[in-house]
């Protein structure tokens, strides 16, 4: 019998990693794509095929590349058929002045965020109308429902991943397929490396949970909405601790 399938974008660390091993703990398959680490992706994935009894499939790319994605879900559907879940999870973010943002960084954050989430989805879709069932987690921000003071270009992205997750989660109801958005608040992994410690110290204060949550706590939730019932559909849902 063919088990399900999930394929998560930016797997190598963070939230995704943390994601496919809740995921692979729960008996799936696992499809996982990252950019730069692809030697951390392997062993990684490795482990997981010793530790649980599983199969993986690793695709090393750029998310926001066209050819690269119609790549990836060909080699997905000779490995597979089609997947059951997919999580847009990869994301970069761009902290400094709009002002100061050139054309090329602007680009860059657009195609990782947003474009990645259209191509996914675009390849994923066929094959979840034919099985008439499916699930979409999209990967966004709190600063796409509110925005943040020097991440406008992140904040845009977000903003932008979560109105395409309200427009085709209806568009995708009739054939049984939910759509939902996580709005992530301060996850601890290396995306926030670059805080100083009383930067941390001075966030932290700010959030009503007093801390930031651990990446297999943010997996925990996104592992639990993809088995939530199919009436949940079209939602963004904030996991921030009471922050905002
Ligand atoms: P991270 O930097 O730890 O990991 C990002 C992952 O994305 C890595 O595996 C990286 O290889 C991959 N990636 C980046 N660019 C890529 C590309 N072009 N093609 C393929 N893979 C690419 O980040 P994280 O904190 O785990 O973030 C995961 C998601 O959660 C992102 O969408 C991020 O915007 C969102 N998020 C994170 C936080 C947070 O506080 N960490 C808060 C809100 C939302």
């Amino acid at each position: 019998m063919k088990r399900n399938t999930v394929l998560i974008t930016g797997a190598s660390r963070g939230i995704g990693r943390a994601a496919a091993a809740a995921f692979a703990e729960n008996g799936y398959d696992l499809v996982l794509n990252c950019l730069h680490s692809a030697s951390e992706l392997e062993l990684f994935s490795n482990d997981l095929k010793k530790r649980f009894p599983i199969r993986t499939l690793c695709c090393y790319g750029d998310i926001g590349d066209a050819d690269f994605v119609r790549a990836m879900f060909h080699q997905t559907a000779d490995f597979c058929g089609g997947i059951d879940i997919l999580i847009n999870n990869a994301g970069i973010s761009h902290i400094g002045l709009l002002s100061d943002m050139t054309y090329e960084e602007w680009e860059a954050i657009l195609h990782t965020n947003l474009t990645s989430v259209f191509l996914c989805c675009k390849y994923a879709i066929p094959y979840m109308v034919s099985q008439k069932s499916g699930k979409i987690i999209n990967i966004s921000s709190d600063w796409g429902l509110y925005g943040a003071s020097c991440e406008t270009a992140y904040s845009a992205t977000k903003g932008g991943v979560n109105a395409f997750t309200k427009a085709l989660a209806k568009e995708l109801a009739p054939s049984n397929i939910q759509v939902n958005a996580i709005a992530y608040g301060v996850i601890d992994t290396d995306m926030n490396a670059g805080l100083t410690a009383e930067e941390q110290e001075r966030l932290k204060e700010e959030i009503p949970a007093g801390y930031f949550a651990k990446p297999t706590e943010a997996a925990r939730f996104l592992y639990q909405l993809a088995q939530a019932p199919n009436y949940l559909t079209g939602q963004v849902i904030s996991f921030d601790g009471g922050w905002i």
